[in-house]
């Protein structure tokens, strides 16, 4: 490090030419390129100037003006621009399916699969004809299979998947919903509000708490596109309740000529009371019911990459299919390969708890999860020195992404609680939490009565987590 040079004359400040001639520079230029570094030397000039004029009048000892000062700062700010800003974080938040944090966590064998379809692939080729294919070929079988549907197409993701669906059956005519499922799921998809885009008329009928056949019989008309039900997925109503089932909505369409379409949501495609989980409503038995089209997501408790399914008649799909819409709504290559991947470990739904990962952390048990809070508590802790208490504590996960709103899981965390007195305490814990996600691979945590809170549920690498902690002590 050279001396630190106090001076307040802009003059001082070497020239970007200069600069740029320096070995410390010319070795920047290697590993980023000579535009990146000029721009980069030209954003700690120009910050030095204005450091200058502002502190001109007082004192400017701690600004280092020296030509290795001003090119650490530079390599500071390139290494700052050039690092990814989509990164690998650990999940400790309880919530699995967390949809900021990317839900379901993708199995090995469709990373792999991603990677193989990166370069060029048949997606939209078809070899044995050796002519144009359907990228939808890739996964219609498999889904077939294993929903019992006559056919299926895929999209970007679920709200994608009700948009166009419900451009294609119900343009210029109406939607009868039961009140009660005019939810809004995070991220601002509502159902009313994608109706309105989709060109459709929403029909409410019922009130929020019960909704009769008898409801959705006298609102049936000529203007009438389909019948829907949305699946509460992200709140339950409690209580003096009803709704109607499916089968009963489903006669009713089928009486007046007109589909019955279900919206699910998380759409599990196996029964999750195997696992030992509460039951979630699968397409296979919407189709058994008689919907004429389910919609759900890929990368809820299915447990692939962000995608939506449409499946159901096999007429009704091929007109979907139709919609100039599914051009602008299509998945890559690439999301074909995970979803591929993952729908392949259903073929054997006895390992699919070991080898699906979404499967896996939902189903661990809580004394597995404490057995492992057992063994890090000691390592946290050394890591985090004597200002912070690191306690094991009971507590509960949540599946996320709107599945199965009031089931919790039972599960076990690491409660880091800042050693301060109660003044200074929300300015630790404070410090404290954006330490953990300052980290090369972010730790996020919940916040709850002054402490932070780390549930291991979703915590598979724990040699990772450990490594990283050092880097702790030293920010
Ligand atoms: C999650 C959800 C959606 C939206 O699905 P995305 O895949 O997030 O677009 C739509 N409807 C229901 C009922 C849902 O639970």
């Amino acid at each position: 490090m050279s001396p630190t040079v106090k001076k307040s004359n802009p003059s001082a400040i070497p020239s970007v030419d200069r600069l740029l001639r320096d070995d410390a520079a010319i070795a920047l230029t290697d590993q980023y390129g000579r535009a990146a570094v000029l721009d980069a030397v030209r954003v700690v000039l120009s910050s030095l100037r204005r450091q200058m004029s502002s502190q001109d009048a007082t004192d400017n000892t701690s600004v280092d003006y020296s030509q290795d000062g001003i090119l650490a700062r530079a390599a500071t700010v390139l290494e700052a621009l050039m690092a990814p800003s989509l990164k690998r974080v650990f999940n400790l938040t309880g919530t699995v399916l967390h949809t900021n944090l990317g839900r379901a966590p993708l199995p090995d064998v469709a990373i792999a699969a991603m990677v193989a379809a990166a370069g060029a692939s048949n997606v939209e080729y078809d070899l044995a004809k050796g002519r144009r294919g359907d990228r939808d070929d890739h996964l219609e079988g498999w889904i077939k299979r294993l929903t019992g549907a006559e056919a299926a197409t895929i999209v970007n993701n679920n709200a994608a998947a009700v948009l166009l669906l419900l451009n294609t059956l119900g343009q210029d005519k109406e939607v009868i919903v039961s009140r009660g499922e005019l939810i809004e799921i995070g991220g601002a998809f509502r159902i009313p509000d994608i109706m309105t885009r989709a060109g459709c008329v929403l029909r409410e009928v019922g009130t929020t708490n019960r909704t009769h056949a008898k409801d959705f019989a006298g609102a049936i008309g000529e203007d009438t596109a389909l019948l829907m039900k949305v699946h509460a997925s992200n709140y339950a109503i409690e209580g003096f309740t009803a709704a109607v089932p499916e089968k009963t909505l489903a006669t009713l369409a089928h009486d007046h000529d007109i589909p019955f379409v279900v919206d699910l949501g998380a759409g599990m495609l196996v029964e999750m009371e195997r696992f030992g989980l509460p039951h979630e409503p699968t397409p296979a038995e919407s189709i058994a019911d008689g919907a004429d089209l389910v919609t759900f997501s890929g990368d809820k408790l299915l447990g692939g990459p962000q995608c939506g399914i449409i499946v159901g008649r096999a007429d009704l799909v091929a007109r979907i299919k139709e919609n100039p819409m599914k051009r602008a709504l299509r998945v890559d290559k690439v999301t074909i390969a995970a979803l591929e991947a993952v729908l392949r470990l259903y073929a054997d739904p006895d390992s699919l708890v070991e080898k699906l990962p979404t499967l896996r952390l939902l189903a661990r048990s809580a004394e597995d999860i404490e057995a492992a809070a057992r063994r890090l508590a000691p390592e946290v802790s050394k890591r985090l020195g004597s200002s912070v208490t690191v306690s094991l504590i009971a507590c509960q996960s949540q599946i996320g992404s709107g599945s199965l709103p009031v089931d919790r899981l039972e599960s076990a965390a690491l409660e880091l609680r800042p050693v301060t007195p109660a003044k200074g305490a929300a300015a630790a814990l404070r410090q404290l939490v954006e330490s953990f996600r300052s980290l090369p691979a972010p730790v996020i945590g919940r916040v709850r009565e002054n402490a932070l809170i780390l549930d291991l549920r979703c915590l598979e690498d724990e040699a990772g987590f450990i490594a990283q902690l050092d880097g702790l002590l030293n920010s």
